[in-house]
């Protein structure tokens, strides 16, 4: 007679336990750990630096590519079509998304699963979408961890989309080493309309929807891009910005894009840039990760925050001066309890 089934004991899994999930791939071992750092428990924060740390060496081996564009451009469409082109090249893909408008939304307009229904199926591609961490800062720092743990799980394409609110492409293009900015054809109010700044960041420009009735309003959008870009100041780079012509829905210039994406690595990795630019991202997200924590401290701190409506009043009515009222609040600070 059989007996009673096996009790399984829910339990959490150890650090270490999780590292050695994700080293070998598994996707519920992987999941798990992005939770983990995910979390702001300052427990679960002990745990994440451990595993981070545990896995370190099996990181950095990705194509990390950013992806931004104005919503309606096709980006889910467009990771659709270009995640399912990989993975059927034998790519492990990861998509991740930086999307601060979604905890104060209450949804995720990002990495919506329903979105990209083809390519969340498929075994070789793993899809998370946006944490809901609050700040641009914590949600920044919960993928960039989370794109490190997608490594140590084998995925060696990072596709990291951002809507594109705020500061938010700034801080996709600091944690990739290849930034995509999808156009829409229409060259001329596309410009006008265009984010200061956005072509400065662009490494690579796609004017999708080169389909149909479109497609010369895409070439046409395409060279005034190139024009754009070329009276821009060259970077000292190696690499200079390139242009094309796409389609999401037909899937033509997929081939195309992925070869200047590969161009563009090989190109960076040949002279050192490519290193030099992730030891740079590396020191940089350490000191805001400093700054901001050291932020986050001062405002918690007890007398900081006994003094601050009276300072704050002080300074906003003009009876007190700013440096005199910083160097207080520093001053509150510093001394040991
Ligand atoms: P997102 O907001 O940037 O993620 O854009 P979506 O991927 O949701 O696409 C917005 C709309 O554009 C949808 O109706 C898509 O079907 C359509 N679309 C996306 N890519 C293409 C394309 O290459 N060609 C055409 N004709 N339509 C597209």
């Amino acid at each position: 007679m059989a007996g009673p089934p096996p009790v399984t004991v829910r339990r959490r899994p150890t650090v270490a336990e999780l590292a050695a999930g994700l080293k070998s791939g598994d996707r519920a071992a992987l999941a798990r750990a992005i939770t983990l750092i995910e979390s702001t428990h300052p427990d679960h924060r002990k745990e994440a630096h451990a595993l981070l740390q545990l896995v370190l060496s099996g990181t950095g081996q990705a194509h990390r590519i950013g992806i931004t564009g104005v919503p309606g451009v096709g980006k889910s469409t467009a990771i659709e079509a270009f995640g399912c082109y990989l993975t059927a090249r034998g790519h492990r893909v990861a998509v991740l998304a930086v999307d601060p408008s979604s905890s104060r939304s209450g949804g995720s307009i990002l990495g919506d699963k329903t979105r990209m229904e083809q390519l969340s199926a498929d075994p070789n591609a793993f899809i998370r979408p946006s944490p809901s961490a609050g700040t641009l800062g914590g949600v920044a720092r919960a993928t960039r961890e989370t794109m490190l743990l997608c490594e140590a799980a084998g995925y060696d394409v990072i596709l990291v989309e951002t809507v594109g609110v705020g500061q938010s492409e700034t801080v996709v293009a600091q944690m990739v080493d290849v930034f995509l900015v999808l156009m829409l054809p229409g060259a001329g109010d596309e410009l006008q309309g265009l984010k200061k700044g956005i072509l400065e960041l662009a490494d690579v420009i796609a004017v999708n929807k080169a389909d149909g009735d479109n497609l010369l309003r895409a070439e046409s959008a395409a060279r005034s891009y190139r024009s754009a870009l070329h009276i821009m100041t060259p970077s000292a780079s190696v690499w200079q910005p390139e242009v094309l012509c796409m389609s999401a829905v037909t899937g033509n210039g997929l081939d195309k894009l992925w070869d200047t994406l590969q161009a563009h690595h090989q190109a960076l990795d040949a002279n050192g840039e490519l290193t030099e630019k992730r030891q740079k991202q590396r020191l940089r997200w350490m000191w805001a990760m400093v700054e901001s924590r050291l932020q986050e401290e001062l405002r918690a701190h007890p007398r900081v925050r006994g003094m601050m409506a009276e300072l704050e009043r002080a300074v906003h009515d003009g009876d007190l001066n700013p440096s005199t009222a910083s160097d207080q609040i520093l001053n509150a600070f510093r001394v040991e309890d």
